[in-house]
């Protein structure tokens, strides 16, 4: 069967048939047999949409008779006849995919329309200005969308004949003028205008087929992860009039507010308009009730009182029966309500935690649908500003979502040049190639960050991330020119000082100041629904934090540890990269130990405020893990000034700089091997953990230091670390006179780690997958490089999503298994979590489950995603 009837009554199909007929079939026919005012009509099914395709566009064998029966059934049902010259039934046609594509496909309404019907129509609804005001409609949207003739032939036409005005305010006289204009259009572009009304059906029919394949719906499919074979349905409907004249109205509504999810019942209307006014942004939409604006008038409510009692006892009996919020559209004709679609509502995620709260507590549905009902990923949103949904756009770049949440501010390309606009009062996004660590205070100030080059790992999306803040890198499609002071993006020139908007959740550099709306505050809801999540979910969360203020955000959002310090950040701050520096520059132990007695306290004191944030809960510290180049200035400008500042010569700088350059410092002089060979950093860091500790457990504080060491590859290297981790603790506790319980662990970040972490475990007390370094070590790419190739593998399909942001389940996901393998056979109680990025990413949470770990780790911000998706992993949703 491609054709499933409803109406009368009663429907051939049901909501259960979604991806035969599509969202709004199945539900028209669902909305039809709960006996709801829905205009008859017909569905052809998605299976005849694909038929379609893969048969040179030739309609499936028996199709064109099912459709004059379903024609025929409508002219039974509704009394009228299609083409009939005495009362003519119209039909609309609209798409109808099984997930929602809003705006990508086509519509036609008012089909049936030529000379000889409109005139029917004008005698028969005694109303001649709405007739032929359906029939321009009808021609405009036929020759556009059926015919594919370009909108702005018949704009040119309309603005000659009615200058600036709206085709709504033509006289009658006008109206049949611009008609006769409009079949001038069609027929010079076409040759003839289809008067006959089953000619225009089947046309009307491939161009709803067609529009499922135009490109814009591809790449709607593609981005959106909708399979490209589900079809398209094809709805031909009874056309009912909004736009008749008095007691006609159309419009659409919530069961809740979709961008709050507040159970309040709230939309939009029009009266005397057809459908596609209230959506298109030609008119001014009235509000249905006053529950969002006491003020406003003109409300559905107190114009049209029973419609609305109506319309609102159907969308709570929509709302009841579908379990969740809904989107329905409706039209009035001569004060009779009628419902031309309903769906489940698109809402921002607070919405949609709030109502699937709400929805337990109103005993709708329970605990665990509530958990399913939410994407782990999408949680990361809620706590941050979105795109204003409604608001005009215009997206002139792309690139990787590194940290969501939208921001808008002028570009500046230089972080010093951040902090100064900012203190002027301004909103900055901050543009670069990549950062540094050298740029985190221009981070800092900034509403977002944006850069060219870079991937999901690179410093500047984990920074942005840390801080919560929108980011997009590896946005190779722009051009930056830090000299000109401007980037190109494509056609368009940014300069410094023009307004950018950057969604970090899609990737999206839109122009100008496209509107946000504000974070939601966590209104409890979210953490109801993490209380039901934790309560199932076997891993625990810890978060990645390294400084006081993340830390207690992170506890906040219910980590129960720091699973990563990493202390290099804090060498950052002004006063300790001197020392730091002092220390890479200086020529004798004297020089060294001097530079890191002043680091000592920098780090402690960092310390310090982490302990007490974290008070009871496992704290991870990581030793120094970078190379020690990236402490040092790169420019010859910074070059001179930091020599000047150090007071050296700028040669010497540069010699050392020389010495320390490594072709590939990602693979170089780091992690361990930088303990091992200066030691005494290690002690400082070491001494800095265990003071602190002291420090605060004096206070009455509990704290569980954890100390990590990074890229072992060898277990010799964790054994001769351990040994001197224990003695320097050693010593600085008999200094003080106390004890700590400090545990010793190691990062597996190396393939090499993985294969031996039998013997990798007996020198450990804890293991914590690096997978960042993990996943690039195994591909063999750079974490910093990869965007290079990465756009390119993935317009080829060679990838989908960057393994650094997804974790790679097959490959680097073996050598992690091999690792908990081995490690626990040489140590079953080993404890054992991951920090890299994936620790917030859903897809490597659900393998980590299987794999048995313990906890993951990752940036504040994520960790409700996390919790959620430790939920969803425990009850097999992911
Ligand atoms: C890792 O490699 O996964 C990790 C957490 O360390 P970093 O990102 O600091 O190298
Ligand atoms: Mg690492």
């Amino acid at each position: 069967m491609h054709v499933y009837f409803f109406g009368g009554g009663s429907a051939d199909g049901s909501a259960a048939d979604n991806d035969l007929l599509g969202g709004k079939g199945a539900n028209l026919a669902e909305m039809t047999r709960l006996g709801l005012p829905v205009p008859p009509g017909f569905t052809i099914t998605t299976a005849a949409c694909n038929h379609y395709f893969a048969n040179g566009e030739q309609w499936p064998e028996g199709m064109d008779a099912q459709v004059r029966t379903g024609v025929a059934r409508l002219e039974e049902i509704t009394g009228k006849t299609f083409g009939g010259s005495a009362n003519p039934l119209l039909f609309s046609v609209r798409s109808g995919a099984p997930v929602s594509m809003p705006g990508m496909m086509d519509t036609v309404l008012n089909l049936g329309l030529n000379d000889l019907t409109v005139a029917a129509l004008a005698e028969r609804s005694g109303n001649e200005r709405f007739a032929w005001d359906s029939y321009r409609r009808f021609l405009q949207m036929f020759g556009d969308v059926v015919l594919r003739i370009h909108m702005s032939r018949f704009n040119r036409v309309l603005s000659d004949l009615a200058g600036q005005r709206d085709a709504a305010e033509l006289s009658l006289d006008e109206l049949q003028r611009l008609c006769a204009a409009y079949r001038g259009v069609i027929e010079s572009a076409t040759g003839a205008f289809p008067s006959d009304p089953r000619e225009q059906l089947h046309a009307a029919i491939n161009a709803v087929f067609s529009s499922f394949n135009t490109k814009r719906a591809r790449y709607y499919r593609k981005t959106n992860g909708i399979a490209e074979d589900c079809g398209t349905g094809v709805n031909v409907q009874a056309m009912v009039f909004g736009n008749m004249g008095a007691g006609c109205a159309t419009g659409v509504a919530f069961t809740r507010d979709p961008s709050t999810g507040r159970r309040i019942f709230f939309g939009e209307w029009l009266p005397d308009a057809q459908g596609e006014d209230v959506v298109a942004g030609t008119h001014t939409p009235r509000a249905l009730n006053n529950e969002k604006d006491p003020a406003a008038t003109d409300t559905l409510e107190a114009l049209m009182p029973t419609v609305y009692e109506r319309l609102y006892e159907v969308q709570r009996r929509l709302e009841v029966h579908y379990e969740d919020m809904q989107d329905i559209e409706f039209t009035v004709e001569d004060s009779r309500l009628y419902l031309l679609q309903t769906r489940t509502g698109k809402r921002t995620t607070a919405a949609a935690v709030q109502i699937a709260v709400d929805l337990v507590e109103e005993g709708v549905i329970d605990e665990e649908e509530a958990l399913r009902r939410i994407r782990p990923e999408k949680l990361e949103e809620v706590l941050r500003p979105v795109l204003d949904p409604g608001a005009p756009r215009r997206v002139i770049g792309r690139g990787l979502p590194a940290s969501p949440g939208a921001a808008s501010g002028v570009v500046v390309f230089h972080s010093e040049e951040a902090q100064e606009l900012v203190e002027r009062g301004e909103a900055v996004v901050l543009v670069r190639m990549e950062t540094s660590p050298e740029d985190i205070q221009g981070m800092t100030v900034s509403e977002g960050i944006l850069t060219s080059r870079g991937g999901q790992t690179s410093h500047a999306a984990v920074v942005a991330r840390g801080m919560g803040k929108p980011c997009v890198v590896g946005a190779t499609e722009i051009a930056v020119d830090y000299g000109r002071q401007l980037f190109y993006a494509g056609d368009t020139v940014v300069r410094r000082g023009d307004w950018i908007t950057l969604d970090g959740s899609t990737g999206e550099i839109m122009e100008g100041n496209v509107p946000t709306l504000p974070a939601a505050t966590d209104s409890g809801a979210m953490s109801r629904l993490l209380s039901w999540a934790d309560a199932r979910a076997r891993l625990t969360v810890r978060a990645n934090a390294d400084n006081g203020p993340d830390a207690t955000r992170a506890r906040e959002l219910g980590a129960v540890g720091i699973g990563l310090c990493r202390t290099e950040h804090m060498f950052f701050q002004q006063t300790a990269l001197r020392s730091m520096r002092q220390l890479i520059l200086a020529e004798d132990q004297r020089a060294r130990v001097r530079a890191l007695a002043n680091v000592l306290p920098i780090q402690r004191a960092d310390f310090v405020e982490i302990f007490r944030a974290m008070d009871g809960l496992p704290v991870t510290v990581r030793l120094l893990d970078p190379p020690l180049h990236e402490f040092l200035p790169a420019s010859p400008e910074d070059i001179s000034q930091v020599a000047e500042d150090l007071g050296v010569r700028p040669e010497k700088l540069q010699e050392r700089l020389d010495q320390l350059h490594e072709s590939n410092p990602m693979m170089g002089h780091r992690g361990c091997r930088l303990g091992l060979t200066s030691p005494e950093i290690y002690d400082t860091q070491v001494r800095a953990i265990l003071e602190a500790s002291v420090q605060v457990s004096r206070e009455g504080l509990e704290v569980l230091p954890e100390i990590m060491i990074p890229l072992v590859g060898m277990p010799e290297e964790l054994q001769r670390l351990r040994e001197r981790v224990e003695q320097q603790a050693e010593a600085v506790l008999a200094e003080l006179g106390a004890a700590v319980d400090y545990k010793v662990g190691t990062m597996i970040e190396l393939p090499r780690a993985c294969l031996l972490a039998d013997q990798v475990a007996e020198h450990a007390d804890f293991f914590s997958f690096g997978t960042n370094d993990l996943t690039q070590m195994t591909w063999g790419f750079s974490r910093d490089d990869m965007s290079k190739f990465f756009s390119a593998y993935m317009l080829e399909g060679l990838l989908e999503d960057s393994p650094l942001a997804r974790f790679d389940v097959d490959g680097v996901g073996q050598l992690v298994k091999t690792a908990v393998e081995k490690g626990r056979a040489a140590k079953p109680r080993l404890k054992i979590g991951i920090c890299g990025e994936h620790g917030g990413d859903p897809t490597g949470v659900a393998f980590f489950h299987n794999a048995g770990l313990d906890y993951v780790s990752c940036s504040p911000f994520r960790v409700p995603v996390a919790r959620l998706a430790a939920a969803h992993a425990a009850l097999g949703l992911i």
